[in-house]
């Protein structure tokens, strides 16, 4: 009888269904994209293709909240991704550009993990106003509104914002909500990489929960984190304003990535004001020796709340034009410059490297008692925050290739943070209730059969800050909708993944 024959059995795992209840061991079967039966000892007389899965974990596949795969066209297999688990990877924008027309966009990709996608507020600035500091005119706003309805009605499952960048951070609260609020739709979410993550980070939840009160949509917060060294321990009163919120009847979820250090432009560490307008608006502003002083000034500060105040605490990426320093501390470039490596020394040296062309860098910032206290936060679930990787290309944030894995080894294996299971739930059914993705992260029956199967005694991250390009151990399987992108340890090199977009009804 048709009903009885498998595309695919997994025998004999440890299931970790994603809902927190405790592993057990039995079967799956599959059939075509879907799982079609969990059970003890199925038979697999009537089945295509059977994996014995004895000694490993199974769980379904890890949802990555937020990545940056604006680019994922030109990167179909990414492998950094995989590596960790990864089936579906939300491209929640911040600062990057939005694809556009979505719709077709969609239509044409053909990749290894479901994506997910948003509407993007920075693209819609710069494409609108430029990097101008200025509110929007009505006409602007209504321009910027109906990008926003195109992308929703394209398939984007909600809308994001990056308020801590150019030119987005020129946006009032009122801008924000407004566009927001033309997001609207069954299941849309608003997501933000807040405006402030130091000092002025629990003002900075605020404004992104506010959003939510004012348009009912539900608000998730990406890659959630107290940075700077005068912040540390702030992660504590975040929390307990977003429960809350919640318990006033908002939804108000969150994701973290394990890491002390996070990765971004150079100029977080500048005020807005400096650079609006153009590169030669920049210079003007620091060849005046008063506007230089007041920079420096406030520079001071913002180094304190975006860093742990050292010189090494910036390790540069990619500095604009100067491949040398990939790797190497702002410490490192100072003294390759002999320039003192004081307070004054360090902001100066900022200031000519962003007239430059800046650099990205890795920024070490948090306290590790925020991160595990974010961790453990019944709304949290697991992020990497990570880019595409060539492997061996440029010096990423280790992040990229570690995020899911560190969590399995390091906090629920050596440190028992988690246990196992709330750690799953965090990477699959807790992000797919929360961001509204239908049908996944459980293993259930009817679900799609995106599943990871793992070795529990030996997954881990092995990328770390010094030496950032090396896969993560310990994944032996992995499947979307019913195919397999890594099989026996093994990338496949198959593109089942499916852009999936926002479900257009209430369920
Ligand atoms: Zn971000």
């Amino acid at each position: 009888m048709a009903a009885d024959r498998y595309d695919l059995v997994i025998r004999g795992a440890t299931i970790i269904d994603g809902t927190g209840a405790a592993g057990f061991r039995g079967d799956v079967a599959i059939r075509d994209d879907r799982i079609v039966k969990v059970a003890q000892d199925l038979a697999t007389s009537a089945a295509r293709k059977v994996i014995d899965a004895s000694g490993l974990t199974l769980a379904p596949g890890f949802i990555e909240p937020h990545a940056h795969i604006t680019d994922i066209a030109s990167y179909p297999v990414p492998e950094n991704f995989l590596r960790q688990g990864i089936t579906t990877i939300v491209n929640s924008l911040h600062s990057l550009d939005q694809p556009y027309p979505l719709g077709p966009f969609l239509d044409g990709l053909k990749v290894a993990p479901n994506t997910v996608w948003t509407a993007g507020h920075s693209w819609q600035r710069k494409r609108i106003i430029g990097l101008d500091n200025r509110p929007p005119t009505p006409a602007e706003l209504a321009r910027m509104a109906q990008l926003t309805s195109e992308a929703m009605d394209d398939g984007a499952i909600g809308y994001a914002t990056g308020l801590e960048y150019i030119p987005a951070n020129f946006a009032a609260p009122d801008e924000v909500i407004a566009l927001a609020g033309a997001s609207r739709r069954p299941n849309a979410i608003y997501f933000s990489h807040l405006r402030d993550e130091g000092s002025a980070l629990l003002a900075a939840v605020d404004e992104a929960i506010n959003v939510g009160r004012k348009t009912g949509l539900p608000v998730h917060i990406n890659h959630l984190k107290s940075t700077g060294i005068a912040n540390q321990g702030a992660g504590g009163a975040v929390l307990a304003a977003i429960d809350a919120a919640n318990d006033t009847g908002l939804q108000v979820s969150f994701d973290v990535y394990p890491y002390e250090a996070y990765s971004t432009y150079s100029t977080v560490l500048f005020p807005s004001w400096v650079l609006a307008g153009s590169p030669a608006d920049y210079a003007r502003r620091i060849d005046d020796p008063a506007t230089r002083a007041r920079l420096k000034q406030e520079m001071a500060g913002i180094y304190q709340a975006q860093t742990l105040g050292t010189p090494d605490s910036v390790q540069f990426r990619e500095i604009a034009g100067d491949a040398r320093f990939a790797g190497k501390t702002l410490r490192d470039w100072l003294r390759a410059h002999n320039r003192p490596e004081t307070a004054d020394g360090m902001i100066d040296a900022l200031i000519e490297l962003q007239r430059d062309g800046g650099f990205t860098g890795i920024f070490m910032a948090m306290a590790d008692r925020d991160i595990t206290a974010f961790i453990r936060h019944p709304r949290a679930s697991i992020s990497s925050d990570g880019d595409l990787i060539a492997f061996g290309k440029g010096y990423p944030h280790p992040r990229s290739y570690g995020a899911f894995p560190r969590i399995l080894g390091h906090y629920v294996r050596e440190r028992q943070v988690l246990t196992l299971e709330a750690a799953v739930l965090k990477m699959t059914s807790r992000p797919a209730q929360d961001l509204h993705i239908a049908d996944r992260g459980m293993v259930k029956p009817g679900y799609f059969a995106d599943i990871v199967i793992f070795d529990a005694n030996r997954v881990t991250d092995h990328a770390t800050f010094a030496d950032p390009h090396r896969y993560s151990e310990g994944i032996a399987y992995l499947l979307v909708n019913g195919v397999l992108v890594i099989e026996s340890g093994a990338v496949t090199g198959a593109r089942p993944g499916r852009a999936l977009r926002r479900v257009a009804t209430n369920q």
